[in-house]
């Protein structure tokens, strides 16, 4: 039997709590699930100075050591994986086996930095006889993450593995709506052996945990997942004080559908992968430019399965798209849809609320979106698929980039000629082609224009959490 865990901070290998709660809900059903200790800033003070003294032990422990405990960690999270998706469910609402598939992915996530982190190398450059330049990778400092809720536990788990894995301590902010997946975290760690001080975890008012963090000194990277406001708020605070910064914003992806490809194929691919996580993901395909001969059968074979999707409680069996996360995402979706229609876009499926107990919002389809529709630019980060013909794939790729966002986009297509022209021309971080996969431990993602800056996985994902620093050594002093 799982239950919801008693939720507290953790600073400086401690669990606290403190006197001021918000209440957490379940967004199937709107019922209070636990009670979220807010930090004060006594406690926001501790994680500094805990996270100092953190950094101090960390950064000066050895990369298999560091490796070793990360590694534990994750396995621990694995052995819990019934537990924490069980939290992520009912804290998120997103069906229970995607709540697993999820622990599965932050595992990952912590398993491929630990490799990494072993492998941050640095080169020699070539110098005057008797003179040596050594370039070194060293950890930046203590790290301000913040974790958005649409994957409570994998969001924080990229976070805290960049940070851990390059010999960073954090302080960790995970979001208030979904608190349990980032503790789980703070758990494994804690058991896992990581020194005290070196992961530290906090809740409260989000805009009060910023403005106070990030103008400190120990702060040397403010690592923000979210929107694109939101992100070039943090931004702006973090310039002030010379403080580095990496940014995945929003998304808002365009899928380019040659003509040449089988849209009875393709659409169900399509649908089955907008509604995953009820469209809660920045990498989610939103727009879809479909070339015009197959535009009304792509349309068709997607609405056909947006309709059969099970929409429900994600502890129910056969659930197939819980409800979105919460009531300002219910009221965004309401709003975006009755938009788009009175613009002239056609509502082709669903395009209501379910019920009127806990937040479920049926799958939706709008087609022929005129640009006028604030849904073409806002990003709806929820269940609405937009479909709009286009005559060729040049025009698809117009389309695609004239948005300011570039963080994923995806093509169909089994011409090459279509493939290079899709490589050459969309702006965008992240493309893939035939497969709406765009993220995953070992590629670097990130996005361009203003979807944001910096990378995560890959290789280059712990770049950004280390500076690097040129070492020239004469040998002789003459
Ligand atoms: P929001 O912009 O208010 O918040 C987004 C996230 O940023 C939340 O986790 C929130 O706690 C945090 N946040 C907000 N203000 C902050 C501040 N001043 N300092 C630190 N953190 C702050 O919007 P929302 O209603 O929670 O989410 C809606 C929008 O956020 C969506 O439209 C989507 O674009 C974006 N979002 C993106 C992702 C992603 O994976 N890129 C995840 C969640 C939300």
């Amino acid at each position: 039997m799982h239950s919801y865990p008693d939720l507290h901070l953790y600073i400086d290998g401690r669990f606290r709590k403190t006197a001021e709660t918000l209440p957490v809900l379940n967004p199937a059903n709107e019922e209070v699930i636990g009670a979220l200790p807010i930090a004060r800033q006594t406690d926001l003070d501790d994680a500094l100075q805990a996270a100092e003294r953190g950094f101090r032990i960390w950064s000066r422990t050895a990369p298999r050591e560091r490796s070793d405990i990360i590694m534990k960690a994750a396995r621990l999270m694995r052995e819990r994986i019934d537990d924490i998706a069980f939290s992520v469910t009912l804290e998120h609402g997103k069906p229970y086996r995607q709540g697993q598939l999820e622990v599965i992915r932050g595992s990952e996530f912590f398993e491929w930095d630990a490799g990494e982190c072993q492998r941050l190398y640095g080169r020699a450059i070539p110098g005057a006889p008797g003179i040596r330049h050594t370039v070194l990778r060293q950890p930046i400092g203590t790290v301000a993450a913040f974790a958005p809720w649409n994957f409570p536990m994998s969001q924080p788990a990229r976070k805290v593995a960049g940070a851990l894995a390059s010999g960073c301590s954090v302080i960790l902010k995970a979001a208030e709506e979904t608190p349990a997946g980032a503790l789980h975290i703070a758990q494994a760690f804690h058991d896992a052996g990581l020194p005290a001080g070196v992961l530290n975890l906090v809740f409260g008012v989000p805009s009060e945990i910023s403005s106070y963090l990030i103008p400190k000194d120990q702060i040397r990277l403010v690592a923000f997942t979210g929107s694109t406001v939101v992100g070039r708020h943090l931004t702006g605070l973090a310039s002030d004080h010379m403080t580095s910064v990496l940014m995945e914003l929003g998304g808002h992806a365009p899928v380019v559908v040659c003509d040449d490809v089988d849209p009875m194929q393709v659409g169900p691919i399509c649908a089955s992968r907008k509604y995953r996580n009820a469209g809660q993901v920045c990498t989610s395909p939103t727009r879809f430019y479909v070339g015009r001969t197959q535009f009304d059968a792509f349309t068709n074979s997607f609405v056909r399965s947006a309709e059969g999707i099970v929409v429900g409680d994600g502890l129910e069996n056969g659930t197939e798209m819980g409800p979105v996360a919460n009531d300002r995402r219910l009221e965004a979706m309401s709003e975006l849809v009755e938009d788009a229609v009175s613009c002239g876009a056609e509502l082709r499926a669903g395009g209501r609320r379910i019920g009127s107990k806990g937040y479920f919002f049926e799958p939706t389809v709008l087609a022929n979106v005129p640009d006028t529709a604030r849904i073409m630019s806002e990003e709806p980060f929820g269940p609405i698929a937009i479909i709009n013909p286009v005559d060729t794939v040049e025009d698809g790729i117009r389309q695609a980039n004239k948005l300011p966002f570039g963080l994923a986009a995806y093509g169909f297509t089994h011409s090459a000629a279509n493939v290079e022209k899709l490589v050459d021309g969309v702006e965008t971080g992240n493309l893939s082609i035939n497969t709406l996969e765009a993220s995953l431990p070992e590629t670097p993602f990130g996005g361009v224009k203003s979807s944001g800056y910096g990378r995560e996985g890959g290789e280059e994902g712990l770049h950004h959490y280390t500076v690097v620093k040129n070492v020239s050594h004469k040998i002789a002093i003459d």
